[in-house]
């Protein structure tokens, strides 16, 4: 498989090219060059293991061996996961609900999906292309991309991790796993503003060619750890597959039979996996995209304008606090297969802050919920069916409940824990003092994630709270300032 970039068809990469820039050379994204649409055999699929699928789309959409494959996935899932045979599990509701649970990893959140395999991918990567450089890892978060990459990363040789997060907005579990969590390859940057802040400065950072001649002078790479980067796509392609599968083996649809997908949605990196999982031939119908209060994508596919000019919000579901969703670019590559369309509306949105683009047909659908939603939704599910929902997976059941209008199957993708936002998940059911881990697990009856109760213990560092501003200059002198 090769790469090209959205805005340049002509713009070739290899996998390791592509993930050892993040982002294409021209600020585009790698996408597939020749994606193998419909090559996946539902019958074949049925009888893999996690690991197995894994391998099998590994191959269909990279170029790795199958050797290689097999021993990143090896050391991906076969542990840091609660169940060392499947890192993911499927609670079922009720015949119609399907509950996707993606937080079973080190950090309790779906990105650990992709961020223990993404390092497996990049440690090879710097070996094929025989660079004795340190990668240097940038990573932007609302609050669990941080943690996910930090973890992810922890135990690679060649690797180093900036993680830029916003001092608002992010829970204190969040805060402690990036804080506290003691591993020595992880710098830490903490900006005064918002995470489409800390997301810009990444972004321009790996946009600025100058800058990353002098990083390779100086001795590293720099690439992302962000959704921008394919590697973190692909491993996400996995568990939709897997997912289906599973529904047909327990007999919640029948072989051939179609469902629909419900993602709570920010940087549009889930969501999309879900769509090239379609592609590879498994029946999704609909995608239905779901935002809080920064409402950007779920305006979007109700209307076709992409839209930033308007305030961000804080949110309960910070990891979705969001106004510039990086990985819809892929999708509108993947409708148009023009990369001049895409190049021109993506300057558009950087000029003037808003494109127009038809998505009807595309199958996307789109809701949202606001913070009371959100709370009020915690609290109904939880008793009409005792299960215990995350705020951001909360968003995506309301908007579900919203859009339902027929009997297909929704699997819905849970991306964290309840354990990561105990405060705003124990409010939501009616606790009014104790707002701790231990109280959650004895009402949630769920096994409680002995990692975040752990970092929670410890004090909280200190770390220097940098202006906007100064953001960009702060990051390059940390990425330049390095021993090897
Ligand atoms: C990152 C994240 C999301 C958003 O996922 P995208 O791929 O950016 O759309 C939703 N929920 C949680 C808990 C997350 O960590």
């Amino acid at each position: 498989m090769k790469y090209i970039s959205t805005r340049d068809k002509n713009l070739e990469m290899s996998f390791a090219e592509a993930l050892l820039s993040g982002t294409a050379p021209d600020g585009g994204l790698p996408v597939f060059k020749n994606f193998p649409n419909d090559s996946l055999n539902l019958n074949e699929v049925l009888d893999l293991s996690y690991q197995e699928l894994a391998v099998k789309i590994g191959l269909l959409l990279t170029d790795l061996s199958k050797e290689e494959m097999k021993s990143c996935v090896d050391k991906a899932y076969s542990n840091g996961f609660e169940s060392s045979e499947c890192p993911i599990a499927i609670k079922s509701v009720d015949n119609q609900i399907h509950i996707l649970e993606l937080f079973h990893g080190p950090t309790a959140a779906f990105k650990d999906m992709a961020l223990q395999l993404l390092p497996q991918f990049i440690d090879l990567a710097v070996k094929k292309q025989k660079v004795d450089k340190e990668v240097c890892i940038v990573t932007a978060t609302s609050g669990d991309t941080g943690s996910a990459s930090i973890y992810g990363f922890s135990k690679s040789v060649n690797a180093r991790t900036i993680t830029v997060y916003p001092d608002k907005g992010i829970s204190d579990v969040q805060r402690a796993q990036m804080e506290n969590c003691g591993f020595d390859n992880s710098d830490l940057i903490k900006v005064d503003g918002c995470f489409d802040d800390a997301q810009r400065a990444v972004k321009s950072c790996l946009a600025d060619s100058e800058f990353r001649q002098q990083v390779e002078a100086n001795g590293s790479i720099l690439t992302v750890a962000n959704s921008m980067n394919i590697g973190r796509l692909i491993p996400q392609v996995v568990y939709y597959v897997y997912s289906y599968a599973e529904l047909v083996r327990t007999g919640a649809i029948k072989l051939g039979e179609c469902c629909d997908v419900a993602v709570p949605s920010g940087n549009f990196g889930n969501i999309l996996a879900a769509w090239y999982a379609k592609k590879l031939g498994i029946p999704f119908r609909r995608f239905i995209c779901a935002s809080n209060e920064n409402r950007v994508l779920a305006d979007f596919f109700k209307t076709g304008i992409y839209d930033r000019r308007r305030d961000f919000v804080t949110t309960l579901s910070p990891s979705m606090d969001i106004l510039v969703s990086s990985n819809l670019e892929r999708l509108l590559f993947g409708l148009s297969n023009d990369a001049n369309l895409v190049k021109e509306l993506q300057e558009k949105l950087v000029t003037e802050g808003f494109f127009e683009f038809d998505v009807t047909g595309s199958g996307f659908l789109s809701g949202c919920a606001n913070d009371n939603e959100t709370i009020e939704t915690i609290g109904s599910f939880y008793k009409e069916t005792g299960y215990v929902l995350d705020p951001h997976t909360a968003v995506a059941i309301k908007v579900v409940a919203d859009l339902k209008t027929d009997d297909t199957p929704v699997l819905v993708a849970s991306t964290a824990s309840p354990f990561k936002f105990p405060e705003t998940v124990l409010k939501a059911l009616g606790e009014t003092s104790n707002f701790s881990l231990e109280r959650l697990a004895d009402i949630s009856r769920m096994k409680m994630p002995e990692e975040l109760s752990k970092v929670l213990k410890e004090g909280f560092k200190e770390v220097t709270l940098v202006p906007e501003k100064e953001l960009i200059n702060v990051l390059k002198r940390d990425v330049l300032n390095h021993e090897k």
